[in-house]
């Protein structure tokens, strides 16, 4: 890869570790342990949000995802809840131990999500909003900036650039897929990155198949594979009830689907040398052929 002059605080040689980027519930990115980031698309209620950290903390997650400004393609569709979906993040997160990510869409409200957050979350639409990226640069917390829907891999390294740039050095890279030209899964998925980018940068790198498929069924094979990829994270969408969900409903697992895709989780982090957390996890056995079945996609039917 040719890299320009201003390729220099995320290439790979900048630093002699990788960077791990911890959270202060103790959740970490980039070590020996995955980080587990599960929660629905975006906050509804205080009762949805707590049943799903209750569930997902209970299967192992150890940080709460859940949008209260949300990036919507239509001004009409649901926008989220704003600092009211904040306080409710962090009030649901704090009962089970969790660490709270979620997106700003704003540079003129990074503060006042960074009062409720763990981590920042910068969405695919924004990964070039320059301004943003400067803004967040300037904080000292957690940065979890998605791959831009058409950008390539030395763009999306260039906007972790200008976070770094900032002073801000805890930067974790997100694949969320690319827009293609077939529509069959939601985006296409660009897991190659993932061992592409242990070569090219410090910075550590999760998945979010949710995004990244668009479908419930296809999220737990593609989790498996990210994680068998080297992946040091996962971002899955998870809901109580995702008929009902008011964004990415068809992607969500609900909480049982996400309980049994932690349990092949479980085995999948071991084969590939590295462990899930434990937080609330309440361990249970799960087979080499749930592994198997898992990929074959049946085990959410
Ligand atoms: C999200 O995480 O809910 C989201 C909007 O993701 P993306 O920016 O990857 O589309
Ligand atoms: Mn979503």
């Amino acid at each position: 890869m040719n890299v320009p002059q201003s390729y220099r605080l995320v290439r790979r040689d900048a630093r002699e570790r990788r960077t791990v980027v911890r959270l202060k519930n103790g959740a970490t990115f980039g070590g020996e342990e995955i980080a587990i980031c599960a929660g629905p698309c975006a906050v509804e209620s205080a009762e949805q949000l707590e049943l799903t950290a209750r569930a997902v903390a209970h299967a192992g997650a150890n940080v709460l995802r859940g949008g209260a400004y949300k990036p919507r393609t239509s001004p009409y569709s649901f926008q989220g809840l704003g600092e009211e979906a904040l306080k409710m993040l962090r009030h649901a997160a704090d009962l089970y131990g969790l660490g709270v990510v979620t997106e700003v869409l704003d540079p003129r409200d990074v503060e006042k999500v960074a009062q409720y957050a763990d981590m920042l979350q910068i969405g695919t639409r924004n990964m070039q909003n320059f301004s943003l990226l400067s803004e967040v640069g300037r904080m000292r917390m957690p940065v979890l900036l998605k791959r831009g829907l058409a950008a390539t891999v030395q763009e999306w390294l260039l906007a972790a650039e200008y976070i770094l740039l900032g002073g801000n050095e805890s930067v974790v890279l997100c694949e969320r897929g690319v827009r293609s030209f077939d529509v069959a899964t939601r985006n296409l998925l660009d897991i190659a990155v993932v061992p592409l980018l242990e070569d090219l940068t410090h910075l550590p790198v999760i998945v979010d198949p949710s995004h990244a498929m668009g479908v419930a069924r296809l999220v737990p094979p593609i989790a498996v594979a990210s994680i068998a990829a080297g992946a040091h994270g996962l971002l899955i969408e998870v809901h109580p009830d995702p008929a009902n969900a008011l964004s990415d409903g068809a992607q969500s697992l609900d909480c049982d689907q996400f309980t049994r895709l932690m349990d092949v989780l479980v085995r999948a982090a071991e084969l590939s040398g590295r462990r899930l957390p434990r937080n609330g996890r309440r361990p249970r056995p799960a087979s080499e052929s749930a592994i198997v079945s898992v990929i074959e996609s049946r085990a959410v039917r």
